[in-house]
């Protein structure tokens, strides 16, 4: 179990594995998001805490990691919410030439972005574009463990068309009387005719949130939301310990 501050690293309590996998499902799950489901073999052990990542390794040494946006893994499926960068070596591939049933391998799991079971704050989670993948297993995490304190996501996205799962988080909100979801958009389209919160995500909770002494938050995307984040909301009070973040840096090949 981790305990608030604690860093997880390669030492932690979960073993880190290299393993092959099977794509079991490709969904497009917006426009320029998809969501990407890995079958692990069936004889395979795969243990993570929610909000970590995997490393998916490709055949030319390289590798790109993605956060695993399930808490629990149905039937040994991971599932995968990867937006597509244009000419990216492997998000296009995702997004063109991976199929059903291909073969891929994987090492992992990594990362301290994880739900702070022992903490009683309220919670606060800001995410920006697929950043929103590690903050959705977190939540699966939070509502398995019937956590009682409030949980508000801020998510930010450009236009309408980039959210997705609202399904999901619509649902959610009718049967969780603890999460509140707050959509944000920074570059709205005319025809989005939007009515909702305008701007950058950290000022939205910034907007409604003036002390934050009293907060847990985790921010995950963007790796300048998630800067500006810290900077801003430790401002406002919060302890920089309670401060999680996975930031989405681009990989250093
Ligand atoms: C801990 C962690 C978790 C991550 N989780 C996810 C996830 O859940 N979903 C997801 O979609 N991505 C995630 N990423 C980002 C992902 O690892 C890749 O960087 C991204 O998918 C691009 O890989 P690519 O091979 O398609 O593009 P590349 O070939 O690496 O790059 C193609 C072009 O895109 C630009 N680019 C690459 N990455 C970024 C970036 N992050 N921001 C801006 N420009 C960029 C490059 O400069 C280059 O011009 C995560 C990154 C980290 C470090």
């Amino acid at each position: 179990m981790v305990e608030a501050g604690e860093v997880l690293t390669e030492d932690s309590d979960i073993e880190i594995k290299m393993l092959p996998c099977r794509v079991s499902g490709l969904q497009r799950l917006a426009n320029n998001v998809m969501g990407l489901t890995l079958k692990i073999p069936e004889a395979a052990v795969f243990h993570y805490h929610a909000g970590q990542y995997i490393d998916i390794l490709l055949r030319d040494g390289r590798r790109r990691s993605y956060s695993i946006a399930n808490a629990n893994q149905d039937q040994g499926l991971l599932e995968l919410h990867i937006r597509h960068m244009p000419g990216g070596v492997f998000s296009e591939h995702v997004f063109t030439v991976l199929k059903e049933k291909d073969l891929l391998r994987f090492r992992g799991p990594y990362g301290a972005f994880v739900w702070r079971h022992e903490s009683h704050r309220p919670a606060i989670l800001v995410a920006t574009g697929t950043g929103f993948a590690p903050i959705k297993a977190l939540l699966e995490q939070a509502f398995s463990e019937k956590y009682k304190g409030p949980l508000h996501l801020y998510w930010g996205n450009r236009q309408q068309q980039d959210f997705y799962l609202l399904e999901l988080l619509n649902g959610w909100q009718q049967m969780y009387d603890n999460f509140s979801f707050t959509p944000v958009l920074s570059k709205p389209l005319d025809s989005d005719d939007w009515k909702g919160r305008y701007g950058w995500v950290q000022d939205a909770v910034l907007a409604d949130y003036p002390e934050l002494s009293a907060y847990d938050v985790y921010a995950s995307g963007s790796p300048e939301m998630v800067a500006s984040a810290k900077a801003v909301f430790t401002e406002r009070g919060l302890a920089t310990d309670h401060y999680y973040s996975d930031a989405f840096v681009k990989a250093g090949d």
